[in-house]
């Protein structure tokens, strides 16, 4: 992602050097937006049509917020952590002040970017349609942009669980600050992050919720993820083989791409409120 500009100014200055020409320029970019136009014109229809709708999204919609991965964290001081040092059960018993801070370091990231364009073109969508949303990420950017019906199959970065008993609060992306592990009010044991760590279940309610709604649903949007990772590819390939009209915004293709009734290649940021546009 970093060599992307690199490599754009170096084209232009190539198509310079060839005695390259604007108007030429101007014709192919004209070409490119019918086909998107195209793709939107027919995605749009498929999603006016629908009752129930049910978003998924993975990394890509964050990463436009500039939310980085788990392994693009890993900067600086957390270089030299193995994934597994940074999020198990194990590492936490071990050294819960290491984790924390790993934690916190990665809240103050998220909340730096909150959330872009897409995120709220979403809420959007969930004043107009059914909406529910299944997602992958773990930094709230869904409901902080007012999206209310979220299933998170990894958990949420914002969300805290007594290693003990089964205290849980959400902590207010505005209050995130501190390094120190939090002890349970009821217990006094060790509160936690409530995310699903290496050798760790997914949460059974929100797979739960994922099957129900993609069996309901008139039309699957699939945003921002690679379709690479499972169980959550799994949910993809599941829609896809279905009847249901799937669309998918990926400036990548995935592989999935050549099997969606509709492609937007384009990020989220663009592709989803230009989707939801043409709904009003
Ligand atoms: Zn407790």
């Amino acid at each position: 992602m970093e060599a992307a500009p690199s490599q754009e100014h170096g084209r232009q200055h190539d198509r310079r050097q060839a005695g390259w020409r604007p108007l030429h320029d101007q014709v192919l970019d004209v070409s490119d937006d019918d086909d998107y136009n195209l793709a939107l014109d027919q995605a749009g229809e498929a999603l006016s049509c629908a009752g129930r709708v049910v978003v998924l999204s993975g990394a890509g919609i964050s990463a436009e917020s500039g939310v980085p991965t788990f392994r693009e964290a890993q900067t600086g001081l957390w270089a030299r952590f193995s994934p597994a040092d940074l999020a198990s059960p194990e590492a936490f018993a071990k050294d819960p002040e290491r984790i924390w801070a790993w934690y916190h370091w990665r809240r103050t990231l998220i909340a730096r970017g909150g959330p872009n364009a897409g995120h709220h073109a979403l809420a959007q969508l969930a004043e107009i349609k059914s909406l529910q949303t299944i997602t992958q990420n773990v930094d709230g950017l869904h409901q902080a942009a007012g999206s209310r019906r979220v299933a998170e199959l990894h958990g949420n970065i914002w969300r805290e669980r007594c290693s003990e008993c089964d205290h849980a609060r959400l902590v207010p992306m505005a209050e995130a600050q501190g390094d120190a592990p939090v002890r349970c009010r009821d217990c006094g044991a060790m509160m936690r992050p409530a995310i699903v760590w290496f050798g760790e279940m997914l949460p059974q309610t929100a797979l739960v919720a994922a099957d129900a709604a993609l069996a309901e649903a008139d039309c699957v949007i699939v945003v921002g993820t690679s379709n690479q990772v499972y169980p959550a590819a799994a949910l993809v390939d599941t829609a896809v083989a279905g009847a249901t009209p799937v669309i998918e915004i990926n400036p990548q293709e995935t592989p999935v791409s050549q099997h969606v009734d509709h492609r937007l290649a384009a990020s989220a940021s663009r592709a989803l409120p230009d989707l939801v546009a043409r709904l009003s």
